[in-house]
């Protein structure tokens, strides 16, 4: 246990968007930030392939590429980078004791939670080979280059419904796939979606596989559960919209989470039900859930803890 760890004024969760401009503004506020980067570093940026919708990379950036970016911007300042993993957090009183498991046990006078979600996969191992090659979890981000060609996406929910109808602007045409012959989306959603005529949807049914080549994605293979039918759709783009995941588990008993268990905030700040914990990104956020927004609010816990100890 080193000295410098027992005195961390800011310690700071996860390294996507949200903790590395967390880390940029507490580095330069001089809370000299030590930052934990979790599982995943650079955060779920890491497993897309371009990004071009973040303000400030005319020519779009690699996902991996932009998070490099975002953590030499926050060691340049100062802040300690370690590459590890948060085990558990006790924030029953203030210095926050935080144990890692690069046996560290830390002790925080602020804390900065952004650890983010983690979208949820069907689990294939199929899927799991064309990572980046066609299969996405995230319309938004990816879409776009699938522009005039056929895709599929898996979901009934609100998201697999928004996603559909996006994406349905953008390409040729749109299976969605849902297990069921009823969406769990909103009215309003299920309205969209069947009034967009280049949506077909797959009811009663479950991708088993997701075909490629050495190009990335070619097609999926589908089995009808009613009646074991199995058939090949042919599509570049595999979308997946099962639902995500906040990554909250070490925190539950101790900050105040919403039904889906993620963080709730103070609205308009990043204050959490404990003084002196904040929270950003996606692990407070499931409505937005865009890098933009995440850095947002990292900047917003930083201000707001460095406001916390000074006040
Ligand atoms: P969700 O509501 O949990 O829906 C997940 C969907 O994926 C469900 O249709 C579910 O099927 C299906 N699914 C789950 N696991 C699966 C599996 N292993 N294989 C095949 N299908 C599977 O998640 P979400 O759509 O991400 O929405 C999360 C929350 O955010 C919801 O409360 C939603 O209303 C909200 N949201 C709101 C908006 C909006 O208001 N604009 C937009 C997005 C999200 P079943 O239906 O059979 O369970």
């Amino acid at each position: 246990m080193s000295e410098y760890s027992e005195n961390i004024r800011c310690l700071i969760i996860g390294s996507g968007p949200a903790g590395y401009t967390a880390a940029i503004y507490a580095a330069r506020a001089d809370l000299k930030p030590v930052i934990y980067q979790g599982i995943q570093p650079g955060g779920q940026l890491t497993i897309t392939t371009e990004v071009e919708n973040f303000p400030g990379y005319p020519k779009g950036i690699t996902g991996p590429e932009m998070m490099e970016e975002f953590k030499q911007q926050a060691e340049r300042f100062g802040t300690e980078v370690r590459f590890g993993v948060v085990t558990s957090v006790d924030l029953s009183v203030r210095p926050f004791t935080v144990m890692a498991d690069d046996g560290n046990t830390l002790k925080a006078q602020t804390l900065i939670i952004a650890t983010g979600a983690s979208a949820k996969w069907m689990g294939l191992e199929s899927e799991t080979k064309f990572m980046g090659m066609g299969v996405s979890g995230c319309a938004t981000c990816d879409g776009f280059f699938y522009r005039g060609q056929e895709v599929a996406i898996v979901g009934g929910g609100d998201t697999a419904a928004e996603e559909a109808t996006y994406l349905a602007k953008l390409c040729k045409k749109v299976y969605m796939i849902h297990r069921r012959n009823e969406l769990r989306a909103s009215k309003a959603m299920q309205h969209k979606v069947f009034n967009t005529p280049n949506i077909e949807m797959v009811w009663d049914s479950v991708p088993g596989e997701v075909l490629g080549d050495d190009s990335g994605v070619t097609g999926v293979r589908i089995q009808n559960v009613k009646t074991g039918e199995i058939r090949d759709i042919q599509v570049s783009g595999f979308f997946v919209a099962i639902g995500h995941k906040p990554n909250t588990e070490i925190f539950e008993g101790q900050l105040e989470l919403d039904e889906m268990k993620y963080i709730i905030t103070t609205p308009g700040s990043t204050k959490t039900s404990v003084d002196g914990v904040f929270a950003a990104g996606d692990v407070q956020d499931h409505h937005y859930r865009q890098a933009v927004t995440a850095a947002g609010t990292g900047c917003m816990a930083a201000i707001e803890a460095e406001r916390f100890l000074t006040s």
